[in-house]
């Protein structure tokens, strides 16, 4: 399983950056996690954004939606197009207001680009050779982590979140850990996020080897960020960045 970021960015992008966006491929598979804005101009840096197998949006914060509709629109005027609909994940609801934005005519095209499915928490999604399993976290209500495994090999990204119970058990026995690590030193609890420390004890206490730090605003110091990880976690630390690659072995 091969993890590339296409957006770091959290609320709003800094100059080269996109906000949230991973795709996750496994044997010539690929899915999408979150599509924030500035998203699909990196993934069609690394693949034909047709061919992707399905999207999952974890919330409703427009830093994890916003190229939806762009990628509505690559489905819709790819070269062989319109495409079949897309298995879109998301949380209930969102998709109807995704819709609601448009004129009544980019509705129809909206729900004919995609297939949209309600996220449950707790409920096992396969697509192709992966399992996708959401869990409700601490954060806008609801907002879903997602576990998505490949045989052994246990990726998790834990979207935004607030410390606690609900994103400790998310992350449990992953090897590799995306984490929310917006704020930086001083802003912890001012916002339901995770710092890069609260992001470092978590994937300690997860036994995780590898922890990606994303998720950050534009005037963080990644330098710092990367330090404050490290003073708390033994495994290897990455601050993501745009198109970073990391494979995901157990
Ligand atoms: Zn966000
Ligand atoms: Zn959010």
């Amino acid at each position: 399983m091969r993890l590339t970021v296409l957006g770091s960015g959290a609320s709003y992008p800094g100059a080269g950056h996109a906000c949230a966006g991973h795709v996750v491929e496994h044997d010539g598979a690929a899915i999408l996690l979150d599509c924030g804005n500035g998203v699909l101009a990196n993934l069609a840096k690394l693949m034909d954004p047709t061919r992707l197998a399905a999207v999952f949006v974890t919330h409703a914060h427009i830093d994890h939606f916003a190229d939806v509709y762009a990628l509505q629109a690559a489905l819709r005027w790819a070269p062989e197009g319109p495409c079949p609909p897309l298995d879109i994940h998301l949380p209930p609801g969102l998709f109807e207001r995704l819709g609601a934005m448009l004129t009544a005519r980019g509705t129809v095209e909206l729900a004919e680009a995609f297939r949209p499915h309600d996220i449950v928490a707790g409920r096992q999604v396969s697509v192709g050779p992966f399992a996708i399993v959401a869990a409700e976290v601490d954060h806008l209500s609801p907002t879903f982590a997602l576990r998505v495994s490949v045989g052994q090999s246990v990726l998790v990204y834990t979207s935004d979140t607030a410390a606690g119970p609900a994103v400790t058990a998310a992350v449990r026995g992953a090897d590799v850990i995306i984490a929310d690590a917006t704020l930086p030193p001083g802003y912890e609890g001012r916002a339901p996020h995770l710092s890069p420390a609260l992001s470092a004890t978590l994937a300690e206490e997860a036994g995780a080897h590898t922890l990606v730090l994303s998720h950050l605003w534009p005037t963080v110091d990644r330098e710092a960020a990367a330090r404050e990880a490290g003073e708390r976690f033994a495994g290897r630390v990455i601050v993501a960045d745009e198109l970073d690659t990391i494979d995901i072995d157990s």
